[in-house]
């Protein structure tokens, strides 16, 4: 088989957490212009269903969309339930959906540092799983994780401690999950991407008043763009990472270099 073969995902059933909008909703209209079909996974429905409605028309994929909180495992089991009942299996996970809360480490609340880490954590931790489950019967399986550049620097000027302490989380998560896997067919790997142009950041006035200093440092001198990420999730959900696992691949225009 050759490589364009390889990195094609014909005949594949993918789920995408946070798949509403951002980055999620760019890496599933990859994945499915690669030809799989994808169920889009949120807490936002009507905005999951427009992306959903608005992907099957562009791609011509069997599209459709899961109200899911990721941090509930009541909800995470429903999910999977719907995915079964519609695609019979789970072949490609991206375990996607994030927050992030700024506050000064010695002003934060309990209530704010539990729900960064029940969101960004705990919800890939449930859903990597319950992915993991389907894949194990199936004996094969491709899962990616969404870290973050900031599981391994730590962003300035803004104080994010939780967010950067649960990215660092979903590395280890990662790895702990792909050694565990090795063996079964089920591989596990997560993306680090640097600041992308999203409403995580451009629907938030405090940091879209920050993209000027964080551009001054950035080697490239500007955020990257949710596509920029698509072809390496599409490369870790295929035939041609069949050797890769257990790996973080960082995507942020060089920022973590220096
Ligand atoms: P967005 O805020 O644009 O999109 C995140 C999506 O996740 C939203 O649709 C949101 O729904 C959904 N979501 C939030 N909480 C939950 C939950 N509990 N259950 C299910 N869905 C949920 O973010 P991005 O696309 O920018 O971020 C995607 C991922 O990439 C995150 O993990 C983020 O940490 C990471 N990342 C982002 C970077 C960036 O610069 N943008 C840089 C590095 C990593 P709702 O609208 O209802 O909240």
């Amino acid at each position: 088989m050759g490589i364009i073969e390889k990195m094609r995902l014909d005949g594949k059933k993918a789920f995408v957490t946070g798949g509403a909008r951002g980055i999620g909703k760019s890496v599933a209209t990859a994945l499915a212009e690669a030809g799989a079909d994808i169920a889009i996974v949120d807490m936002d429905m009507p905005e999951a269903e427009k992306t959903a409605k608005w992907m099957a028309g562009e791609t011509g994929r069997d599209i459709f969309a899961i109200k899911c909180d990721v941090t509930s495992p009541e909800d995470v089991n429903a999910m999977t339930d719907a995915i079964l009942a519609r695609f019979g299996r789970i072949d490609v996970a991206f375990c996607n959906a994030g927050i992030c809360i700024n506050v000064p480490a010695d002003e934060m609340t309990f209530e704010q540092w539990k729900k960064v880490i029940d969101v960004n954590l705990t919800g890939v931790f449930l859903t990597a799983q319950a992915a993991g489950k389907v894949m194990l019967k199936q004996g094969s399986g491709s899962i990616i994780n969404t870290a973050s550049m900031s599981a391994h620097i730590v962003n300035v000027p803004q104080p994010q401690c939780a967010y950067n302490a649960s990215k660092a989380g979903v590395i280890q998560l990662t790895k702990s999950m792909a050694i565990e896997w090795a063996k079964k067919g089920v591989r596990v790997n997560s993306i680090s991407p640097g600041y992308i142009g999203t409403e995580l950041i451009l629907a938030a006035p405090h940091l879209t008043a920050l993209i000027e200093e964080w551009n001054k440092i950035a080697p490239m001198g500007r955020l990257g763009r949710p596509d920029e990420l698509q072809a390496i999730v599409v490369y870790l959900a295929g035939d041609a990472s069949s050797f890769t696992t257990g790996s973080d691949f960082v995507v942020d225009g060089a920022f973590t270099c220096f």
